[in-house]
């Protein structure tokens, strides 16, 4: 199975290069002569050296992520033109893989039926996602033999607001929550490693308070959420390292608070300590019915809240009902989890391994490109749906994601278990008006090892 997804990202950050976001050649030379008018910084002076060399063509959805598929259309159409047959190859176009990764979780979900129908055993799949390299392609130029997982930890940060004129008698969620955002980003105990492979650090995604307008009451609370990624499964032992990390965070601003306060006005004692809880222990001890707060993210879906926004209401909702009083910081998860995948120990897992390593010799050396393995994509992608995650924190996470009905998980059948590796083209600065593809890998390169690996798992 070849398979990808066809949703690209925004083009408002082209500006006034929207028009021809998507279209390569003219973009080329309107950006090159737009970077050439606005100051230089790093960024734009890799591009402007980029797009000059002529190894680089730029457009929106070109690196992420239409040039994967057309490889592997490229794959097919030789394949469909060849008279060797050695089996069958699927295209899977999927939408959605920017948000929620709707189409991927679909496929899951019916794929078996799919290929009952057909009469065929699916045996393998090249998932095509981008890879980004600022080099020389060394980073870029390599099959992924797994993909990190991804989950969106969230903080429910709850103060004892006041009157901004008396603000020595309350807590203000806001600093509260500053002081935690401080505290989490690039947290080395967050960020996945194994041997030299580094993965993505945790960095906080948004974070509003719950103010609708202005007036000089200080906001009773801050909703946040992180982008936390992971080698192995760890929902638990995630929450724990962030519930940690945020009391050490809240009981420093307090004890730091208290010493302002004191300095300031004789014989006060020291601010309240902010406790630390989970979603789920915070449910349990609302007594709130399980089918109405179901009913209620239902309600909040049909809307038309994001699934962070579902979660924050939820999490407000059940707080009110709780009776508790600030300051205290409920963590739970705000979004659909993706979780870690590698390559199994059986066979069919392992013909892959093996298929991936004699095709990248053979690319490598035919074409005088060297291509390289790592074990984990390192961007969010479809991989943890039709790969063979672990799942076995999923009860956690399902525990701690109030909008959790909303992701409509299938009980089982939310993971396809298909062995998969990502080999996809590479470039730079996606997602953002510099997105570029390298052409020779992409075009040239790209289409010849994914036919190699998929010639190779199934002739063996
Ligand atoms: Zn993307």
């Amino acid at each position: 199975m070849l398979t990808g997804h066809f949703d690209t990202v925004e083009i408002g950050s082209y500006g006034d290069l929207e028009p021809i976001a998507r279209d390569p050649d003219r973009l080329l030379v309107e950006l090159a002569a737009t970077l050439a008018r606005e100051p230089l910084d790093l960024r734009n002076a890799l591009a402007i050296d980029d797009f000059k060399s002529g190894d680089f063509i730029p457009g929106r959805g070109l690196l992420d992520m239409k040039a994967g598929l057309a490889a592997a259309l490229a794959v097919m159409e030789q394949a469909a033109r060849s008279a060797e047959r050695v089996g069958n190859l699927l295209f899977v176009a999927v939408p959605d893989e920017e948000a929620n990764s709707a189409g991927a979780r679909r496929v899951a979900e019916v794929l078996r039926v799919i290929a009952q129908d057909h009469k065929l055993s699916i045996e393998a799949a090249i998932n095509l996602d981008a890879i980004a390299d600022d080099g020389d392609g060394s980073q870029g130029q390599v099959v992924a033999l797994g993909s990190v997982g991804k989950l969106l930890p969230s903080a429910f940060v709850v103060g004892q607001p006041v009157h901004a004129s008396y603000s020595l008698q309350g807590i203000s969620s806001a600093a509260l929550a500053g002081a935690i955002a401080a505290s989490i980003e690039w947290l080395p105990a967050l960020t996945p490693r194994r041997g030299t492979e580094v993965g993505p650090a945790p960095t906080l995604l948004g974070m509003r308070d719950n103010k609708t307008t202005y007036d000089v009451t200080t906001p009773s609370s801050v909703w946040m959420y992180w982008n936390v990624a992971l080698y192995r499964p760890g929902a638990r032992e995630l929450l724990e390292t962030i519930a940690g990390a945020v009391q050490t965070a809240a009981d420093a601003l307090g004890a730091e608070l208290s010493a302002r306060r004191l300095a300031l006005m004789s014989g006060v004692g020291e601010v309240a300590r902010a406790e630390v809880i989970t979603y789920d222990e915070l449910r349990l001890e609302s007594g709130l019915n399980g089918d109405r707060l179901d009913a209620l993210a239902v309600e909040l879906d049909r809307a038309g809240h994001d699934v962070p926004e579902q979660c924050r209401r939820l999490t407000e909702f059940v707080w009110q009902a709780s009776g508790r009083q600030g300051p205290a910081i409920v963590l739970g998860f705000a979004s659909t989890p993706y979780p870690p995948v590698g390559l199994g120990e059986d066979p069919a897992a392992q013909r892959l391994a093996a298929a991936v390593q004699v095709a990248i010799a053979s690319v490598s050396a035919a074409g005088g490109t060297p291509i390289g393995t790592v074990r984990f994509f390192p961007g969010i992608s479809d991989m943890s749906f039709l790969g063979q995650a672990e799942v076995d924190d999923m009860p956690a996470i399902a525990a701690n994601t109030p909008a959790w009905p909303n992701m409509r998980w299938p009980e089982n059948g939310g993971i396809a278990g298909i062995p998969i590796v990502n080999a996809g083209p590479w470039g730079r600065d996606y997602h953002t008006r510099l997105e570029r593809a390298h052409r020779r890998y992409t075009f040239d390169v790209l289409p010849v090892l994914v036919r190699e690996i998929a010639i190779r798992v199934l002739s063996d």
